[in-house]
């Protein structure tokens, strides 16, 4: 095999190091999948939780969005400075989805929003309970977007 190539365990081509993602974690620091099949990948996980688990999914999303706005480099107009006290958006997923009153109430509302076609207004969301401190343990509970919204920034 020429140097700097390799075969994707996805879809077996010999493709240049270019072609593959960085990954920290293996013998040549490069992913295992192509960067094609990388992203195949991942759609057709996103699309089986959309499907077969809508609550996770809407939290996945959320979490990836608040985390995001958390980052000190986000300075979108009426979104500064909020924090984010997880170290990333899979811990902060992980603590929310782990809080069983907090994973009922996230399902629950889940089921009203599947129930009512999506309409955005009935959509769970992240609501930070005192709107002065950001995203961290104890600050967050659910709240659907219409009651959300009326209190200003939604996740
Ligand atoms: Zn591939």
């Amino acid at each position: 095999m020429k140097a700097d190539t390799k075969i994707c365990n996805r879809c077996d081509q010999l493709l240049s190091y270019s072609s593959f993602y960085n990954q920290c974690n293996t013998k040549d620091k490069k992913s295992n999948y192509c960067k094609d099949c990388h992203k195949d990948y991942y759609r057709k996980r996103t699309e089986r939780l959309k499907r077969d688990d809508p609550a996770k999914y809407l939290l996945v999303k959320s979490c990836y969005a608040a985390f995001e706005r958390g980052k000190p480099t986000y300075n979108r107009d009426g979104y500064e400075n909020i924090g984010c006290s997880f170290d990333n958006a899979r811990s902060f997923l992980e603590a929310l989805w782990n809080d069983e009153i907090f994973r009922n109430e996230w399902i629950a509302q889940t089921d009203i929003y599947v129930a009512n076609n999506n309409i955005y207004k009935y959509r769970p969301t992240l609501d930070r309970i005192n709107p002065e401190l950001g995203y961290e343990e104890g600050n967050i509970r659910m709240l659907p977007q219409h009651i959300n919204v009326s209190r200003g920034k939604v996740a």
